[in-house]
């Protein structure tokens, strides 16, 4: 059976097998979250609540120990390479020079350098790395290497885009350059994109849905629709309305740092 929705979960819980004595501890407990074709949803919440986890359990690096999870409409256990994924710790190849790292989603799809050598330089350029693509990832600063591993990411197969924290080491200009490049990418290539943040502008800006999570196991969320019509402009968050939202969550995510 297919549908509409490319992602859901259905009451997954899940805890990392602790080491000999120590408990394992339970990250998600029968969560559901169901994402459609097209949106662009953002998770928000404390740190360490399960955020990137929930990444982990999308792309098949891990499995719930309850629950299913559906990819595209169907129940998927074998999710590996089935979705672009930019982990909140880039994972580059030191061994691979930058034009390599950006190359390696296609060439795991089978494509060779030689018909696909100028997109990918050219999509560097865009990128502001244009010049670096025979440096190695050693030689390139956080934000550069960010970027790397966000193109990589976004050459991936799969409509479904899991971005986690991508932008947290640009400087603000960067970042919302980054950030508008994003949507025109997201609406250009009817990505589904689910983008983990712990800025509330951004998470604004960018999504249709927030979803704010707060418990501990992730068992619940809160889910904020953004009144904002497409194309947007930074400015449109200096709205009343946005500003209402905007101080909600924070005090939301303020009383939870402090419990
Ligand atoms: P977030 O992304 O919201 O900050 P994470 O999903 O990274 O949170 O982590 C959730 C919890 O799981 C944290 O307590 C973290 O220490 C723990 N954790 C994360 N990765 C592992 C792992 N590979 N093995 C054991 N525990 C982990
Ligand atoms: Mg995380």
């Amino acid at each position: 059976m297919t549908n509409n929705n490319v992602l859901s979960f259905d009451h997954v819980s899940f805890s990392y097998k602790g080491k000999k004595q120590e408990k394992s501890v339970l990250i998600l407990d029968k969560l559901s979250i169901t994402i459609r074709s097209g949106e662009f949803v953002s998770l928000l919440g404390p740190s360490g609540s399960g955020k990137s986890t929930i990444f982990r359990l999308i792309t098949g690096l891990e499995q719930p120990t309850k629950g299913t999870i559906a990819l595209y409409g169907k129940e998927e256990t074998k999710r590996l390479g089935k979705v672009g994924y930019m982990p909140q710790q880039d994972m580059l190849l030191d061994w691979r020079n930058i034009l390599d790292n950006a190359f390696l989603p296609l060439e795991i799809n089978g494509f060779t350098k030689k018909n696909k050598k100028d997109y990918v330089l050219r999509l560097l350029e865009e990128f502001g790395l244009k010049g670096y693509e025979n440096n190695y990832p050693h030689q390139l600063s956080g934000g550069m290497r960010q970027r790397v591993s966000f193109l990589r990411a976004m050459l991936g197969g799969g409509n479904l885009l899991l971005l986690d924290e991508p932008f947290s080491a640009l400087d603000a200009v960067t970042r919302l350059s980054m950030q508008e490049w994003l949507l025109e990418q997201w609406e250009k290539l009817e990505k589904t994109v689910i983008f983990i943040t712990h800025d509330v502008d951004e998470a604004l800006f960018l999504s249709d849905r927030v979803f704010l999570f707060s418990q501990s196991p992730l068992t619940t969320f809160k889910e904020i629709q953004v009144p904002l019509s497409r194309p947007r402009k930074v400015e449109d968050l200096l709205s009343p309305e946005l500003t209402k939202i905007k101080s909600d969550l924070l005090h939301e995510l303020r009383q939870q740092v402090k419990l």
